[in-house]
């Protein structure tokens, strides 16, 4: 596990987290994956539970590489 953990600030250049859809608002608890992706802690965790692998990198299901 090489999880990143941040708090997003207006201004950071994350928009959107793609998990659930929603824009990402002062304060949230955002985790940096090792491929730079960034999601809500909360929607990246219950994601890995279902699926250990970033949403957005067909790169991690060709090399077989998990958190
Ligand atoms: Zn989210
Ligand atoms: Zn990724």
């Amino acid at each position: 596990p090489d999880l990143h953990l941040s708090t997003f600030k207006m201004g950071d250049k994350y928009v959107t987290c793609v998990i659930c859809m929603a824009e990402y608002e002062e304060g949230d608890q955002l985790k940096i994956l090792p491929c730079s992706h960034v999601y809500h802690g909360t929607c990246i965790d219950s994601w890995l539970l279902i699926q250990p692998q970033c949403k957005t990198c067909p790169i991690f299901s060709d090399t077989g590489v998990t958190f």
